[in-house]
């Protein structure tokens, strides 16, 4: 049985791990870059700085990627750990995350707006089924926190209306809220910060998140990654892909880690598949400031921060030189942070304005006190960042992985199963897993068919 991997990100490293332990050797794993890494790769700029593709935290819900980062890291030493430190800048100030869990931290009308919207829920039919993202918001928080922080930071993140998205993927990604726990907050004069799958997390101690995957890449059997293989055409019928310097290689299963969207058209298929699915994305700019001195007390310890207002373009900033020292040449003259910018057809951005709007938006929010702090600008942009989980999506997607299915063709990983619930790299790494373990010993693949399943806090341990 011969296997074709398309693509060198999380998945695909996946897929080829379990192969090779399961003593599958028939294997051969293309990618188009020249590193393996995919979203999770990280650059050293030529001043030596680090960067992530935006800031990268590693968290599990797997006991399986436990145990493979163990055996990839063996070291404490090779990792930085932390308590996430995470904030939300609003109203001039920084409130702990989760926010609506935090929410006497605002000014008084703003909080009582807040608290107002809390009490009212308690009139509304408990019954209704949210029609959308932001009626799901709204039911669940009260108009207060919608207006304040969950509507406007979720368009920012998103780049497209709360109303076109769907709510299904919220899993553990979003803390509900609390009345007890917030008024208690509130009158002992303490904050709930513990919540969430990644309330502790680890960093890769040099070479940023994409050490990760080169070192996963560098374990397996050099042979059989290809760098620098862009798959232009895939034939179904004659099970062949071929790549851009004219190469074609023949496959009995071919797990593809490339954006579905682009499967689809490089593929030969049949109506009714083979129009281009309208299946949303939105792009990242990201811009590492590499800045001179010391942050401020007030970001010397904080991992990342969420801007919901206007008063800046990004939607997250990451300190990411208190990630790892390492992130940065000299971390007693030198620190960073990492911003990101969300665009999709309905948010524009202006190119070649971003930069300048960035650097201006961290003074606006006191990240940085002098733009003459800045030593350079490292930047990036990526087409393809999240998936979209709008309100169509379903309809379009699990009829066409199927479909895919049936051609021994499995499209898996962030963008390949397009499902953003279950898009991070502990999953997009178990998708690549689970296939192996599909193909070759029949076992479900959970991940990609239940994300609630793998989401669910007990998931790991069950699985032990
Ligand atoms: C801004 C941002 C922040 C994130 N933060 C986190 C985080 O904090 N924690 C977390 O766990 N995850 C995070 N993620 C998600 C993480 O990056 C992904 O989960 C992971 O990289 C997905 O792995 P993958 O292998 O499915 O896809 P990818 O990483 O996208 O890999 C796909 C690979 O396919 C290759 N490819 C594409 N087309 C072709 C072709 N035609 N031929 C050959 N190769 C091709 C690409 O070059 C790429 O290497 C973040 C993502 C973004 C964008």
């Amino acid at each position: 049985m011969n296997v074709v991997i398309l693509g060198g990100g999380p998945c695909g490293l996946g897929a080829a791990w379990r192969l090779t332990e399961c003593g599958h050797d028939n294997w051969e794993l293309y990618e188009q870059d020249s590193q393996c890494g995919g979203l999770s790769s990280s650059f050293q700029d030529d001043d030596g700085f680090w960067w992530d593709i935006g800031g990268h935290v590693l968290f599990s819900h797997y006991s399986y990627f436990d145990d493979l980062m163990a055996t990839l890291f063996p070291n404490d030493n090779d990792w930085i750990f932390h308590e996430r430190e995470a904030w939300a800048w609003m109203q001039d100030r920084f409130i702990p995350y989760p926010v609506q869990n935090n929410i006497h931290n605002l000014p008084k009308n703003i909080f009582w707006e807040c608290l107002e919207g809390i009490i009212d829920l308690k009139e509304r039919n408990q019954d209704n089924v949210p029609a959308h993202f932001g009626e799901w918001i709204d039911a669940g928080f009260g108009k207060g926190l919608a207006k304040w922080f969950l509507r406007p930071y979720n368009y920012k993140v998103w780049a497209y209306p709360v109303e076109e998205l769907d709510w299904s993927w919220v899993g553990d990604r979003v803390a509900t809220i609390d009345l007890k726990t917030i008024l208690r907050n509130y009158l002992y004069n303490k904050n709930s910060i513990s919540w969430g799958p990644n309330s502790q997390f680890r960093f890769p101690a040099n070479g940023g998140t994409g050490s990760i995957w080169r070192t996963l890449a560098d374990n397996l059997p050099g042979n059989k990654i290809h760098l620098g293989y862009q798959a232009v055409s895939i034939s179904l019928k004659k099970r062949e892909i071929e790549f851009q310097n004219g190469k074609k290689t023949c496959f009995d299963y071919l797990l593809s880690s490339i954006p579905l969207t682009k499967l689809v058209e490089i593929s030969d298929l049949e109506a009714p598949y083979d129009k281009p699915p309208q299946l949303k994305q939105s792009s990242v700019h990201i811009a590492g400031l590499a800045l001179k001195g010391s942050p401020p007390d007030y970001l010397s310890t904080k991992c990342w921060m969420y801007f919901p207002e206007d008063n800046c373009p990004f939607y997250r900033v990451t300190v990411f030189s208190n990630y790892s020292p390492n992130n940065v040449p000299d971390i007693t003259s030198q620190w960073s942070l990492l911003c990101e910018v969300s665009e999709s057809p309905l948010k524009k951005v202006d190119h070649n304005h971003v930069t300048e709007d960035i650097i201006q938006g961290a003074l606006n929010t006191k990240l940085i006190a002098d733009r003459n702090d800045i030593h350079h600008v490292w930047q990036s942009f990526v087409k393809d960042a999240y998936p979209t989980p709008d309100l169509n999506r379903n309809g379009m997607l699990f009829p066409l992985l199927r479909h895919f299915e049936k051609q021994h063709i499995f499209s898996r990983g962030r963008f390949g199963s397009w499902r953003y619930e279950v898009g991070n790299m502990d999953h997009s790494l178990m998708q690549g897993v689970e296939f192996a373990d599909h193909i070759l010993k029949s076992k479900d693949e959970v991940t990609v068919w239940k994300p609630n399943t793998v989401n669910n806090p007990g998931y790991k341990d069950m699985n032990k």
